[in-house]
């Protein structure tokens, strides 16, 4: 399928129409496979009711969708007379991705089937890697994944690396102590795909984290919200309209150098009372090392001591002040928080933030809380990055990854 496309659907919400007239076969065919995704199992006459595209369209792509190898039939289901009909789901081994989580000290490969499962994962130890060390090592997890997995090659769609960077901007990229020399050279992607041999589809880690939350995670099904990345730093992921929010310079969402504290603690980037100085990890591990006695960073999990508590405590109102100002500028269905911190450290950050203030988001008849937990755990990056390469191949309307 072609990767940029233009596009006529402009439909939001849960649906995007197909177009039966000038537009490829190549956006009808998302269209089913994303509608497949998300209702499935689905009937044909299922999908042109949600698609709004003829019965012999939706035909002629399930039956050469069904041929490729995307979509599994299920058993044939008689409802009164007439042809009985064929619920479709799509097939887990009809495509299979590679996602690679890098960052400064780790390097975590993802191999997923097309429905984001996880078929293996592996993880090595790297320092500060560059782009032409990273190479090697992804060629040789790669290999590793695939090789063990028993792929056929050809159904490999490609490649996504989830990195903590933020692309094209002075200061806020380079700053900080998790940075990675080397990634902003503009072949860097080129390397990574000819050591590879596959395409490679390149993101911040919050915004690949949110890409694997929509296709696959809780918000699946919700087409306006924000990931709140918890990490050493805090990005977010922002989609609206079932679209990621990618900014004017692919950095939208950076939410961690907004300033929350004016005068208050220095940051990297070369502000005073950044968000991301009182919520992230590296914020956490600097409030505990003032502590005795206080746990580790990697101990928060296990711990309920009241020093972990007393952070819990002073970070949890800057969570509250973000989840009103990210309402008040996009009014998301919902926010949500995940990432590699603690699943118990974020449990408590929400607990700790309630009652949010009012705002736009405070209206009534909510089917969704307004701050809720996402994914979470040491490989929710890899897997982002894994569902990339789907994502691009069965979004309508993602044409904008980022390829430089
Ligand atoms: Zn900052």
């Amino acid at each position: 399928m072609a990767r940029r496309e233009a596009d006529r659907a402009s439909q939001p919400g849960r649906s995007v129409a197909g177009t039966n007239l000038e537009f490829t076969r190549s956006h009808n065919r998302r269209v089913v496979l994303d509608t497949v995704r998300r209702l499935g199992p689905v009937s044909r006459a299922e999908i042109a009711r949600e698609t709004a595209l003829t019965n012999q369209t939706i035909s002629n792509i399930v039956e050469e969708l069904e041929e490729a190898g995307f979509l599994l039939p299920g058993e044939p289901k008689r409802e009164g007379r007439g042809q009985p009909s064929i619920p479709y789901e799509i097939n887990p081994h009809g495509a299979w991705s590679l996602g690679f989580h890098v960052d400064h000290r780790a390097i975590i490969a993802a191999l997923v089937d097309l429905t984001g499962k996880p078929v293996a994962i592996r993880e090595i130890a790297a320092e500060r890697p560059s782009p032409a060390s990273a190479a090697r090592a992804l060629r040789r997890l790669a290999d590793e994944l695939v090789g063990q997995a028993a792929i056929p090659a050809a159904r490999l769609l490609g490649a996504g690396l989830a990195l903590p960077v933020r692309f094209g901007v002075g200061a806020i990229t380079t700053a900080g102590p998790t940075t990675l020399p080397g990634w902003d050279d503009p072949d860097a992607r080129q390397t990574i795909s000819e050591a590879l041999e596959q395409p490679v589809l390149i993101e911040n880690d919050a915004m690949a984290a949110a890409i694997g939350e929509r296709l696959h995670g809780v918000a699946r099904a919700i087409d306006s919200f924000v990931f709140l990345f918890l990490d050493e730093g805090l990005g977010s992921g922002v989609f609206l309209g079932g679209q990621p929010w990618r900014g004017a310079s692919l950095n939208a969402g950076e939410i961690g150098h907004m300033i929350v504290v004016p005068g208050g603690k220095p940051c990297p980037c070369g502000n005073r009372g950044c968000l991301e100085r009182y919520l992230s990890l590296s914020a956490a591990e600097e409030f505990l090392a003032d502590v005795p006695g206080a746990p580790k960073l990697s101990q928060l999990d296990t711990s309920a001591s009241e020093a972990v508590e007393r952070w819990v405590e002073d970070a949890a109102p800057h969570l509250a002040s973000a989840v009103n100002i990210l309402e008040s500028t996009l009014d998301p269905e919902t926010i949500l928080l995940g990432g590699v911190a603690p699943a118990d450290v974020l449990a408590r950050l929400i607990d700790k933030a309630m009652p949010l203030p009012m705002s736009v988001g405070s209206r009534s008849g909510r089917s969704l809380p307004r701050l809720m937990t996402g994914s979470v755990g040491r490989h929710t990056v890899a897997l982002g990055a894994a569902a990339l390469p789907i994502f691009d191949e069965i979004n309508p309307r993602f044409d904008v990854l980022l390829k430089h």
